[in-house]
């Protein structure tokens, strides 16, 4: 295997949207958020493979997110824009049957005074202060709103990670007051919501890194793969040192593996002299520094030096390998670099 090559498993990712789906009641519809290429995973695939599941409503950031994901799915399931009508998007929500969720005044607006009777929601603010209408101004221009028939009335959890955080049930406390009495779907839970149980669902849930096999879905089947050839096998004697700035140094002879994927790769460079890597079920300590397209991984041990080690895989998840950079899976997702291989097992398409 000459070039790395990130295995997308989509059998998984389907799997694990209708385990999210079975934990609301069937009154509540599973909806599927792809947005920033299904995460990095490629959003033609990942999206068919999901729709092929059950889902038939989808989330995207931007606009353009949704060209690319009508063009995967062609005509039907609903794809929802995140960041609304901006200007500019107008003709592409139009003729790409997409549906803003509008933030603001100026979007409200814009929308239905450029395309009225095209679909839309509305995003409300319920305290995260990113996206979304405030109380206030939501209070003055529901009646004309709900007039024009929105499609959904959403908005977003802060801290739905942590369940006993004060924040989540004050959120949903402004929630049902901003949305009492209407009789538009809602929706509120993305994978954290939905764990907190079926208070948070509301007619439609958002899962996202949950698909995908993250945390805070502890549940999820692993959906990746990620294997990293070996180019070179070297014998370091004891007191040679490693890698940039000589941070590694071998304490008794070692055998180094140099293998290709670096920080450009999304191998972020706090993982240096951290990171396991796997031969199987084995695991091989990262020694040095990352370095931008290669890293260097202690293999004295292993009985033959493979083709290739696996730095994601079932033995160490996405979260794993978050908790040793220091940061979250949604994070070591999204930065998959566009050198691996992407390679799709199951699904039908
Ligand atoms: C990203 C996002 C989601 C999905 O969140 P996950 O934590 O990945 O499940 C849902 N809703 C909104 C508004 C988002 O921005």
């Amino acid at each position: 295997m000459a070039t790395a090559t990130l295995t997308i498993d989509l059998d998984a990712i389907a799997a694990n949207w209708r385990a999210l789906d079975r934990m609301s009641d069937p009154g509540t519809q599973t909806g599927a958020v792809v947005k920033a290429d299904a995460y990095g995973l490629g959003i033609a695939r990942v999206a068919r493979a999901l729709a092929q599941a059950g889902a038939r409503r989808f989330f995207v950031a931007l606009a353009e997110e949704g060209a690319a994901l009508r063009q995967a799915l062609g005509p039907g399931p609903q794809i929802n824009v995140l960041s609304g009508h901006m200007g500019g998007d107008t003709e592409m929500i139009h003729d790409l049957d997409l549906t803003p969720m509008l933030n603001s005044i100026d979007q409200i607006t814009r929308h239905l005074e450029s395309l009225p009777g095209h679909p839309f929601g509305i995003q409300l603010d319920t305290g995260m202060n990113r996206l979304g209408l405030e109380f206030p101004e939501w209070e003055a221009v529901a009646p004309l709103v709900l007039d024009a028939n929105p499609e959904l009335v959403m908005s977003h959890l802060a801290c739905a990670d942590e369940p006993e955080h004060e924040m989540n049930a004050a959120q949903l406390a402004q929630f049902l007051a901003m949305t009492d009495g209407i009789e538009v779907p809602r929706s509120f839970a993305a994978t954290g919501g939905i764990l907190l149980g079926p208070d948070y669902h509301f007619d439609l849930t958002r899962p996202g890194i949950g698909l995908y096999g993250g945390r805070p879905f502890e549940e999820a089947r692993p959906a990746l793969r990620l294997a990293l050839p070996v180019i070179q096998i070297r014998e370091v004697a004891a007191g040679e040192t490693v890698g940039y700035s000589n941070t590694w140094t071998a304490e008794e002879p070692a055998l180094i593996a140099t293998v290709s994927g670096g920080y450009a790769d999304g191998l972020l460079r706090g993982l240096s002299n951290a990171a396991m890597l796997f031969d199987g079920a084995t695991p091989c300590p990262l020694v040095g520094r990352v370095s931008m397209d290669l890293i260097t991984v202690d293999v004295t041990h292993l009985k033959d030096v493979p083709q290739t080690l696996d730095i994601l895989s079932e033995h160490q998840l996405v979260d794993d390998l978050a908790d040793v950079a220091g940061t979250i899976g949604y994070e070591i997702l999204t930065s998959l670099g566009p050198r691996y291989a992407r390679r799709y097992t199951g699904g039908k398409a």
